[in-house]
């Protein structure tokens, strides 16, 4: 079958390689449908050693068969699944950073997500598979990870019906964010310089969307009547981004660090005005158990519309095509079918 992996030339590229094997409690997916997300980008062009890196977590597909004990999927069943499933009592669980857990990164889908045939482990079967109802594609499953991450985002910026959250960035993750907080009849305000991304952003029903020329800060202060933002998601975060957001933001408000860092990881804070202002700072890396089933039942439920996101469709032959594309900034969202 085919999967993208490691070459031995170096890189990562189309493989032929011998599908999965099923132990107990397994269950073996063929994929239709399997996103790419920046952070693939991020392994590709940082590989820490091809053997422990996999690439693709955002897939859906069919059953094609099940390991002994497995009674909860049958073939047949369309299924998504998490790559990572935390412990659920360490420390890092019991604190909320499920993400964190020292199980959460040791575990993962065998080959990866950009494979023909994908087992799915026995733990994340039991803890983070979901069968799709008869109204979901495959694609749109596939954004049930994405759209946990944002749910989780958008959790950790503890916003309240009515706040005013801008969300600076409308790429595939910023237009799910701002649709959660949608969602959560909060106020998003979605920054972007490319006009077809705020035009993407009206269409998937935000009612505020702004190109920052005049700068972030001078734009959010003439949206909120001079008061400031109640908070600010960081799709993309740098230097002169972090500092327009903090002036941004009102007093009490929320950061929330959504993104590696573009280019220098060490960005300056005023923390003076972080201590009298009384600022808070978070961040957020990736899903939980929970906000999976959140993400899955506002898809379920049509709350949050993902098929306008997707830009290009390709065939897992073209990988290196929607790399391209997705680094490029012309794709919102890539999506591979076998
Ligand atoms: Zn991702
Ligand atoms: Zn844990």
């Amino acid at each position: 079958m085919k999967a993208i992996l490691a070459l031995p030339s170096g890189g990562f590229g189309v493989t032929d390689t011998p599908p999965p094997a099923l132990g107990p409690g397994d269950i073996l997916l063929e994929m239709r449908a399997s996103g790419l997300c920046g952070t693939d980008l991020a392994k590709l062009s940082q590989p820490r050693g091809p053997a422990t890196v996999r690439l693709g977590h955002e897939f859906a597909g069919v059953v094609r068969a099940v390991g002994p004990g497995v009674t909860r999927f049958v073939p047949g069943d369309r299924v998504t699944a998490a790559h990572h499933v935390p412990c659920g009592s360490c420390w890092a669980c019991r604190h909320g950073s499920e993400s964190m857990c020292p199980q959460f990164k040791a575990t993962n889908v065998d080959p990866c997500g950009f494979a023909e045939l994908i087992r799915i482990p026995r733990l994340h079967v039991e803890h983070v598979a979901f069968r799709l109802p008869a109204a979901m594609t495959c694609e749109e499953a596939s954004f049930t990870e994405p759209l946990a991450c944002a749910v989780r985002g958008v959790e950790r910026s503890r916003v309240l019906p009515g706040d005013r959250i801008a969300v600076v960035g409308a790429g595939g993750m910023g237009l799910l964010i701002a649709q959660v907080l949608l969602a959560r009849g909060t106020d998003p305000i979605v920054l972007d310089i490319a006009e077809t991304r705020l035009a993407l952003a009206r269409e998937l029903g935000v009612p505020t969307v702004a190109n920052p020329a005049a700068g972030i800060r001078k734009t959010l202060e003439d949206l909120t009547d001079g008061a400031g933002v109640d908070g600010v998601v960081l799709t993309v975060v740098n230097a002169g981004l972090l500092q327009e957001a903090q002036r941004a933001i009102r007093a009490g408000g929320r950061i929330n660090v959504f993104a590696d860092v573009a280019d220098e990881p060490r960005l300056a804070l005023d923390f003076s005005d972080l201590y009298h202002r009384e600022l808070t700072v978070v961040s957020t890396y990736s899903s939980t158990p929970a906000t999976l089933a959140q993400a899955f039942e506002l898809l379920a439920e049509r709350r949050v519309r993902v098929a306008p996101l997707i830009s290009h469709r390709l065939p897992l032959d073209a990988f290196d095509e929607g790399v391209r594309l997705q680094r490029e900034g012309l794709a919102t969202k890539v999506v591979y079918h076998p």
